[in-house]
């Protein structure tokens, strides 16, 4: 099932896209988390059919309940365009890079990016599969880790590159209000083969930037909920950013950083495109 979040009629509601993604059915619940806490095999969509087109499409989870958990550095091909930009970046990676992301409020599909005049230089995208942790997870072993995944979204990575390097961790660069883009939808894990492997791509006013798969994680999703899940528990609800293919704007000679009007879109297979313009 494609699961997403809508307002009508000024309420925010929660629904399943029908096969043709041109209308969806509601679901019996209050928001996006209580869809998860209930789990995919609980999800049956009552009501009619409403078209996409009566409704406003907002970020699956609008209102993430914790920061956000993201990985650095975890293509190969994103790690050499990050060295050759700032040696500081990627230089040594004996462990997988975590560092966390503040989202107060997710930008929507077709939502705008906050370029922060003045106080943001060098504003980049990060296109990102992310993951939807459905069961608490806790001392997970890898090959038990698939069964804690709920489903998949688009993220994009928002970041202010002056910023994130500035102040040694990442957190204010990436941190920014209207600066985490997740979306079209969620993608619930049954309708994924395990590990994804999955087209990833992004592109800024029609030119392509990143076009990688998601099969060439460094440190891939099964490890990355065994790794965490032996030291802190992970809730239902919790979004894992995976980290970027290369291609983003300070990976280019020049770069090529975003500016207001540009419109990006971040798209994976088989889960949708995520399209937003730059304010
Ligand atoms: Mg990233």
């Amino acid at each position: 099932m494609k699961l997403v979040t809508y307002l009508q009629d000024g309420a925010e509601r929660v629904g399943a896209l029908t096969a043709d993604e041109k209308a969806l059915r509601p679901l019996p619940f209050g928001d996006m988390l209580a869809v998860i806490e209930a789990g995919a095999d609980a999800l049956v969509p009552a009501g009619e059919e409403v078209p996409l087109s009566a409704v406003t499409l907002l970020s699956p989870i609008p209102r993430p309940r914790q920061d956000v958990i993201c990985l650095g550095i975890n293509y190969r091909d994103h790690a050499a365009e990050a060295d050759r930009y700032d040696k500081s970046l990627a230089k040594e990676r004996p462990e997988t890079i975590y560092f966390s992301k503040r989202v107060n409020e997710a930008v929507p599909p077709e939502g705008f990016i906050d370029s922060h005049p003045g106080l943001v230089q060098r504003l980049d995208y990060e296109a990102e599969l992310a993951v939807v942790i459905g069961r608490t997870a806790k001392n997970v072993p890898a090959e038990k880790a698939a069964e804690h995944v709920f489903g998949y979204t688009v993220f994009n990575d928002v970041s202010a590159r002056v910023l994130q390097t500035a102040h040694k961790q990442w957190y204010f660069g990436k941190s920014l209000d209207g600066f985490t883009p997740i979306g079209p939808c969620i993608v619930t894990a049954d309708e994924i083969a395990f590990p994804p492997a999955l087209p990833i791509s992004s592109r800024v006013n029609g030119e392509l930037r990143q076009n990688s798969n998601t099969s060439l994680l460094i440190t891939g999703i099964a490890d990355i909920i065994a790794e965490l899940s032996a030291g802190m528990t992970l809730q239902p609800g919790t979004i894992i950013a995976t980290g970027t293919p290369s291609g983003v704007g300070m990976g280019f000679d020049p770069p090529k950083f975003l500016k207001p009007g540009d419109v990006v879109e971040c798209e994976i297979g088989g889960i949708g495109v995520l399209r937003n313009t730059v304010k």
